[in-house]
């Protein structure tokens, strides 16, 4: 959360910041900010409540020149979104700024030390403690600005990504990281080029400029001078070899391409960011998958006594489905764990546990110490992410990404098939290393979640008129969603989606649960969406349909192209084509995607930044 933007170089930085923030602010969009050091070495803060774009307008008359700058756009950890506790902080002395993504949770402690030898707070930050601490380590060690921030980073407990300016040194940008991301990107390196360095919290606001960049690894500062040299070093002050690597994002994967919102894109991006996703790795004259990930380390999954799939929020339903797939397939038993939970419970982690991350950023704070605590106690660390390069996908010793593309929208929709279908190949992977299918069924299988991808594309091409029929449910104050054995985890995500971007309360249900409680909810004005495929359990879905619809609930529906009984009893139909009730949940989920999305526009709500939410959640 929190997104940090730098540039030092020979253009204008302030152009190059705004539109960095503006890729951001998915992170984040409590407030902005950004400092800027002039042609007359004057460092100016600049800071506005909100988004971006409150940013720019409150900036329209002020000095934005300077070829040196650092932004933010900010989600609130400690003290309310406003002007004053939006980044940039000065210290106190006001020659040096600071940006910040992250925690400092032992900020308590290090501000009243900094209280008694006379430091002054203006902002209800954890950030303004660390600037400040930096410009106490300068005075008090009489160092210079990098050791002090060495200095300060050693007291520090928590995680950090930050960028800072000094007033008295306009030629360079120092920044570090531990536990949340950042990117150094490297421009102008062709013969005849200015040298120019950005920063990002991830690759959106350097791709355009160059697709040179390190990955910073925790506990390490950089140094970005205007000379176009730079130098890594950890905390104990010792030169680090940064490795470059080249970036696989392209700019029009992260443009709207004509779509009102990012999430209406994404939905629709899902047949062809599925086939991307599946790529290679079926091979698809022999049916058969081929996953490095997993034939590299097949001895891990060979023995594995269980595996344990840890993951936050829609990564989590993923999760589930995964499990069904994996203990159905492979016959190894899977536990599936909220990151959050499994990191302070004290887990039993066996040496032969095998752990898979799932997480579309890859740096989703709880999953990553999860991973640290599942890797401390011996077990083998599996990582399920989409972004390159992340922080899960360094810590892991093996993985496979989904490779769906930037997913900019808040609400997940294509990581999460992405995920499933990711799952499902490794699913299908371990299975064919222990032979628990018979060759027939794993390729039958293996077919299928091949013509996925087309599938996909008939379920968006054959429920249209979504938008109009959404209209009916703006005034509701409750959903419910239905589903059994795969689709179980579909309704947890479909109540997810909803309530993430309509704000209207919403639960999912194993279907058979209802009569254990739920079905006490049930009147008239209650929708209940049910996915009802032509499957195992169709005809104890139908009875849970039969008991909803005695109680006058409205029933709407996810069945398979032809079944009429279903669509008789519902008030509204979806169609999907048949498939494996394992791969149901793929097509499944693209109806209820769009449902929740037209209940969210038809209620005015802003679809890809929801209130109180942002995108990466990279703090605890
Ligand atoms: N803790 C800082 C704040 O509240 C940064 C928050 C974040 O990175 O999400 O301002």
């Amino acid at each position: 959360m929190c997104g940090i933007v730098g540039y030092i170089g020979s253009k204008e930085a302030y152009e190059i910041l705004i539109k960095g923030l503006h890729r951001l602010e998915y992170r984040g969009y409590d407030s902005a900010g950004i400092a800027l050091i002039n042609g007359n070495r004057e460092l100016s803060v600049y800071k506005a409540k909100g988004k971006v774009s409150a940013l720019e307008d409150s900036v329209a008359e002020k000095d934005t020149t300077g070829t040196i700058g650092i932004a933010h756009t900010r989600w609130a950890t400690h003290g309310e979104p406003n002007v004053v506790n939006a980044h940039p902080h000065y210290s106190q002395s006001k020659t040096l700024a600071l940006v910040h993504n992250g925690i400092i949770e032992n900020y308590k402690t290090l501000r009243e030390v900094l209280v008694k030898h006379g430091y002054k707070f203006d902002s209800e930050t954890d950030t303004e403690v660390l600037v400040e601490l930096i410009e106490y380590m300068k005075e008090s060690h009489g160092c210079d600005l990098v050791r002090a921030v060495h200095l300060a980073l050693k007291n520090v407990v928590g995680a950090y990504a930050i960028a800072i300016l000094d007033k008295n040194n306009p030629n360079r940008i120092i920044a570090a990281r531990k536990g949340s991301p950042l990117i150094v990107g490297i421009g102008g390196t062709k013969e005849g080029e200015t040298p120019e360095f950005f920063l990002g919290s991830d690759a959106t606001p350097i791709i355009e400029y160059t697709d040179q960049v390190v990955y910073l690894k925790d506990e390490e500062i950089v140094v970005l001078n205007r000379d176009g040299s730079y130098e890594i070093t950890n905390l104990n002050n010792v030169q680090q070899t940064p490795q470059l690597q080249t970036l696989q994002v392209s700019l029009d994967q992260l443009e709207k391409g004509g779509y009102p919102h990012f999430m209406l894109k994404e939905i629709h991006e899902q047949p062809k960011a599925l086939r991307t996703c599946i790529g290679s790795r079926i091979n698809k004259r022999q049916k058969d998958v081929i996953l490095s990930g997993i034939i590299d380390h097949k001895d891990k999954f060979l023995k594995a006594r269980r595996i344990i799939i840890c993951a936050c929020g829609t990564s989590w339903h993923a999760a589930l489905i995964g499990k069904y797939f994996i203990e159905e397939a492979a016959h190894i038993p899977v536990e599936v764990e909220y990151a959050s939970e499994f990191r302070y419970r004290n887990p039993v982690i066996f040496p032969d546990d095998v752990m898979i991350a799932v997480s579309q950023s890859g740096e989703t704070a709880d999953t990553l110490a999860a991973i640290k605590l599942a890797k401390e106690k011996g077990a083998f660390i599996y990582g399920v992410c989409n972004v390159i390069g992340s922080s899960i996908a360094r810590e892991a010793e093996s993985g496979t990404y989904i490779h769906v593309g930037p997913e900019i929208g808040v609400a997940s929709t294509k990581a999460f098939t992405g995920q499933v279908t990711t799952l499902s190949l490794i699913g299908l992977a371990i299975a064919k290393e222990k032979k628990t299918l018979s060759d027939e069924i794993y390729t039958m299988l293996v077919d299928e979640l091949n013509n996925i991808p087309e599938k996909m594309q008939w379920t968006l091409d054959n429920n249209k008129g979504i938008d109009n029929f959404a209209q009916m449910f703006t005034y509701c104050k409750n959903f419910i969603y239905l589903g059994r054995g795969y689709n179980y985890p579909v309704a947890l995500e479909g109540a997810l989606k909803l309530k993430e971007i309509s704000y209207i309360h919403a639960e999912g249900y194993p279907a058979a649960e209802m009569k254990h409680g739920p079905i006490a909810l049930v009147d008239e004005e209650m929708p209940v969406v049910v996915i009802a495929p032509k499957r195992g359990m169709y005809d104890k879905v139908v009875s849970n349909i039969q008991e909803i619809k005695s109680r006058k609930g409205k029933i709407i529906s996810v069945v398979t192209e032809g079944d009429e009984t279903v669509r008789v009893l519902s008030d509204y139909c979806f169609v999907i084509p048949d498939t494996r009730d394992c791969f149901v949940p793929l097509l499944a989920v693209l109806p209820l995607q769009l449902l929740s999305y037209y209940v969210a526009v038809a209620k005015g709500r802003n679809v890809d930044q929801p209130r109180n939410l942002a995108k990466s959640v990279t703090v605890e």
